[in-house]
């Protein structure tokens, strides 16, 4: 307990590796609901977006040293993580073929997860969003770290099309790339900073947010298409009301947990959020210390499940379950690239 507080007060000093919270969560929101979703089946994909992220911050935000890692959120070096987040890819061929690996890649690890004998059955759906959030993730990113907004922006074009929505030819011919990650790592190189959309205080982000949104909606419906066997429906009508225990983690702990860790790491809007979810007056020094209190109260729930002997796989929540017992990312990442280096899986 003692460890998880610490180990999450290192955590607020972690940099961006994505657009905020607020815009991940609320582009995640429209292409769930938009597709037919249910409301704990836009929830569950949210939740499993920003857990994507939250692995990369500890893993590589933060400088937490390996075997506190280990300890508090048994996270080895996880190189995976780097590869979510659609960033230091540095050519219009390699942005391409990072496209064509995230779909293949999606498509494959649903397929893999869906009626696997070795996936314990109350796991199955829970990883299937995990995917399907975890995919968003890197999908919503490249809008916000790439120059594909720059570009249209400069060429007065409206709407931004989407990737999959500009023709392929022409999308060749443009020269596009996205930031190096971290900050001066590729010489010669525009920076993460100096190029991302994250928060609404930055240049384009409003902008980036809406072909992100209309980018998300498409990809759900691109991969829901590409697995008919997938339940979808069962998907679609996901609905946990009734089950106390899973609605506890879900949209108690994991929902306030989303929320109450960007806070506090100052990553639900940027250092000077437009948005805000627990002070009502919008003040900011009150929403953190609100904030910090809900993290607290979350945290202290999840090194109690932590701790108990039926939780075997020793995870925060159920719903972190393809991410820390089946390591989705792998599958996910596979082939994906960063710094001029392809993730292989292991
Ligand atoms: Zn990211």
């Amino acid at each position: 307990m003692k460890n998880l507080l610490l180990t999450l007060c290192l955590f607020t000093t972690s940099k961006a590796m994505a657009f905020d919270t607020w815009w991940h969560a609320e582009c995640t929101r429209k292409a769930m609901t938009g597709n037919g979703f249910s409301a704990d089946a836009r929830l569950a994909a949210q939740v499993s977006n920003y857990i994507t992220d939250f692995h990369s911050a500890v893993l590589f935000g933060t400088g937490i040293p390996e075997k506190q890692r280990v300890e508090v959120f048994k996270l080895k070096q996880e190189m995976s993580y780097e590869y979510m987040h659609f960033d230091a890819i540095y050519s219009t061929a390699d942005i391409e073929k990072n496209w064509q690996s995230i779909y293949v890649n999606t498509i494959q690890t649903l397929k893999k997860y869906n009626n696997n004998p070795d996936v314990k059955s109350g796991f199955r759906l829970i990883i299937l969003f995990n995917i399907i959030g975890a995919s968003l993730h890197i999908v919503q990113d490249f809008y916000s770290h790439s120059n594909w907004v720059n570009t249209y922006t400069l060429l007065n074009k409206s709407p931004i099309p989407t990737w999959y929505g500009e023709d392929s030819t022409y999308r060749k011919s443009l020269y596009l790339y996205t930031g190096a990650y971290p900050d001066g790592s590729a010489k010669g190189k525009k920076d993460h900073s100096e190029l991302n959309k994250d928060c609404s205080s930055l240049p384009l982000n409003k902008e980036a947010v809406e072909v992100a949104e209309r980018a998300s909606i498409e990809w759900v419906k691109k991969i829901m298409e590409a697995t008919p066997e997938l339940p979808w429906g069962e998907l679609k009508s996901y609905n946990i009301q009734g089950d106390a225990i899973l609605k506890n983690f879900l949209v108690k702990l994991d929902a306030t947990f989303l929320t109450s860790s960007s806070i506090v790491a100052g990553h639900l809007d940027g250092s000077k959020p437009a948005k805000f979810i627990f002070s009502a007056e919008k003040n900011l020094v009150k929403e953190q210390s609100m904030a910090l209190a809900a993290l607290n109260l979350t945290i202290g729930e999840y090194a109690a499940y932590l701790t108990l002997e039926r939780n075997i796989y020793k995870i925060p929540s159920p719903y972190w379950a393809g991410f820390r017992v089946y390591f989705i990312t792998r599958d996910m990442a596979n082939g994906l690239s960063h710094s001029n280096k392809k993730y292989v899986k292991p």
